[in-house]
C-alpha cells in the first residue's frame, strides 16, 4: 500500500539531571507519542515552533538518538514491514544507509580539512561501495547531479559557496543509495536568493533517485512548496495531519491556524488578520495537562484543561488528522 516507513507511538525523553549525584528529577519529553505513516515517493513536511520535537523526531528516524519507546517498522525489499529498533547488528548497519539525513549547517557538516572525495570516499567504502574507480565514477556522477564539477571533488569545502556546500552535502547524501532522506531545514541557513535553487535540486533528485522525503522546517510556505503532506508539531505531539493544500486552505487545529496567519500573503486583497498566540511555548518538562495547547488556545474549553484529545480523522474528509475536542472527528477504531 505504498508505505515506507511506519512509525508507531515513537517517543524520546531526555533526562534532566540536578546537583552534584546527577540525580533524575523529570524528563524532557522531545517526541511524545507520534504516529505517522510515510508513503513512498511522497515529502511529508514536519513543522512547529523551535522546541517542538521536529528535529528530534527526524534524528530518531534516522536512528541519531535511540528511542526512548515506540516502533520504526520500515518496508524491506522483500516488501516486509519490520522495526527497524529490533534488527541484530548487520541488518542495523545495511538499514542505516537507507535512511540518511541532510543538516541545516552546511558549514558545518563537511569537515573541514578533507577534500569532498575523502568526505565521499568515506561511506561508500564502509559499505563497499567498489573499487577506487568506481566510487571516483560514483562521487563523479553525484557532483555532477548536484550541478558540481566532478574536478570539485578534489577541493576542500571552504573552496566553496553556501549553495554550493548544501548542494554537496545533498550529494553526499544520496552516495550510498537511500530510500528516505530526512532534510533537517536544509535551506534555513542559506541566503533567500539561493533557497530556491536548491529546493528545486532536491525535487529534480527526488524524481531522479526516487526518493522519499521528510522535510523539517520552521519557515512555513518552504514546507507547503516541498510537501505532498504536512504534520504539524506542538510540544513533541503531532496536533494535525493533512495534505499539503488542505492544510493551508481548511486549517483545522486552532494552532496550526495560528502559524498560518503569520505567513504573508502575496495577494494584498486576502489579508489576513493575525492570530497572535498568548505566552511562551510551555516546558516540555512539565506539558500542560489536558490538550498541550490548552494555555495559548482561545477556543479553550474546561473540557480541553483535562482531557487530552488524540488524532482522529476529520469528519467527511479521507486524510486530514487533527487533535482538538472541538472539531468534529470520526470515532476512533
Ligand atoms: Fe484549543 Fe481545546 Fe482544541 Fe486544544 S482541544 S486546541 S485547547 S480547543
Amino acid at each position: 500500500d505504498g508505505i515506507i516507513l511506519d512509525i508507531r507511538n515513537l517517543k524520546k525523553y531526555y533526562p534532566v539531571y540536578k546537583g552534584f549525584l546527577k540525580k533524575v528529577v523529570g524528563y524532557v519529553k522531545a517526541v511524545d507519542d507520534v504516529s505517522l505513516i510515510v508513503r513512498k515517493g511522497e515529502t511529508l513536511g514536519l513543522v512547529g515552533e523551535s522546541g517542538c520535537g521536529k528535529t528530534t523526531l527526524g534524528k530518531t528516524i534516522v536512528r541519531l538518538h535511540q528511542p526512548t519507546a515506540g516502533e520504526l517498522r520500515y518496508r524491506f525489499k522483500n516488501g516486509e514491514m519490520r522495526d527497524i529498533l529490533k534488527l541484530n547488528r548487520e541488518e542495523s548497519f545495511q538499514i542505516r544507509k537507507k535512511i540518511q539525513i541532510v543538516f541545516q549547517d552546511p558549514y558545518s557538516s563537511l569537515n573541514p580539512i578533507k577534500t569532498i572525495y575523502e568526505s565521499f570516499d568515506e561511506p561508500l567504502r564502509k559499505h563497499n561501495m567498489g573499487n577506487i574507480a568506481e566510487r571516483k565514477a560514483i562521487i563523479s556522477r553525484l557532483l555532477e547531479s548536484v550541478n558540481l564539477r566532478p574536478e570539485y571533488m578534489y577541493r576542500y569545502p571552504n573552496e566553496f559557496s553556501g549553495g554550493q556546500r548544501q548542494r554537496i552535502c545533498i550529494a553526499r547524501a544520496l552516495c550510498i543509495n537511500p530510500d528516505v532522506i530526512v532534510c533537517d531545514e536544509p535551506v534555513s541557513a542559506l541566503d533567500v536568493s539561493i533557497q530556491a535553487q536548491v529546493l528545486n535540486l532536491m525535487k529534480d533528485l527526488q524524481q531522479e533517485f526516487k526518493l522519499t522525503y521528510i522535510f523539517i522546517a520552521h519557515d512555513l510556505s518552504v514546507v507547503e512548496y516541498m510537501s505532498d503532506r504536512i504534520a504539524v508539531m506542538y510540544l513533541g505531539q503531532v496536533v494535525e495531519l493533512a495534505e499539503s493544500s488542505a492544510l493551508y486552505l481548511t486549517p483545522k487545529h486552532p494552532y496550526t491556524e495560528a502559524l498560518l496567519s503569520a505567513v504573508p500573503t502575496p495577494d494584498l486583497n486576502k489579508k489576513k488578520d493575525r492570530i497572535v498566540l498568548k505566552g511562551d511555548v510551555p516546558s516540555p518538562v512539565n506539558p500542560p495537562s489536558g490538550c498541550r495547547f490548552h494555555t495559548r488556545c482561545h477556543l479553550c474549553q474546561d473540557i480541553c484543561r483535562t482531557e487530552m484529545p488524540t488524532l482522529r480523522k476529520v469528519k467527511g474528509t479521507d486524510d486530514h488528522f487533527v487533535s482538538c475536542h472541538l472539531v468534529e472527528t470520526e470515532d476512533a477504531t
